[in-house]
């Protein structure tokens, strides 16, 4: 299920959600939150490199951990002017992809979320990796929910 389109589109929803309330879960935040959502998963550059038979998972797997992504965040958060918010809003993201990932069922050994610290994995073994039917359903609520976002922004401009 956690594919990147779940990823981005969870993200998505909880940044629109809070929008409806908070003004700072505007467009500009909430993009940075999806890209926080990805953020965990840069370590699949390494498929890439693999196709050009260079294999990098032993040294890319640490990037798959929030203590990684954490720290690619506060990095990615220098160029921004408000580096406290990009880093949070980026973080958010984080969050959001290591909650989806331990829902899965077990896929490898687990996530090592808190490596370094400890070598144990992590998982809840609730969805089964190729269900596609979460995705759908995940899509549809970003759908509706973006369709909402309009419709609201449309009638307070009218008034
Ligand atoms: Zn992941």
């Amino acid at each position: 299920m956690p594919d990147w389109i779940v990823h981005i589109a969870v993200a998505y929803i909880i940044c629109r959600i809070l929008y409806f309330k908070y003004p700072v879960f505007n467009s500009a935040n909430t993009v940075l939150a999806m890209l926080g959502a990805l953020l965990p998963d840069i370590a699949k550059i390494g498929m890439v490199a693999q196709f050009y038979s260079i294999y990098l998972d032993d040294y890319l797997f640490s990037f798959h951990t929030p203590l990684a992504s954490l720290v690619l965040a506060g990095l990615l958060s220098i160029f921004f002017k408000e580096k406290k918010l990009a880093f949070l809003f980026l973080g958010l993201g984080i969050f959001t992809h290591f909650a989806l990932d331990l829902l899965l069922i077990r896929v490898g050994e687990g996530y090592y979320l808190l490596f370094p610290i400890s070598w144990q994995t992590f998982h809840l073994d609730l969805i089964a990796p190729d269900d596609y039917n979460i995705t759908l359903v995940v899509l549809l609520a970003a759908l509706v929910l973006y369709s909402l976002g309009r419709l609201s922004q449309r009638r307070s401009e009218k008034s």
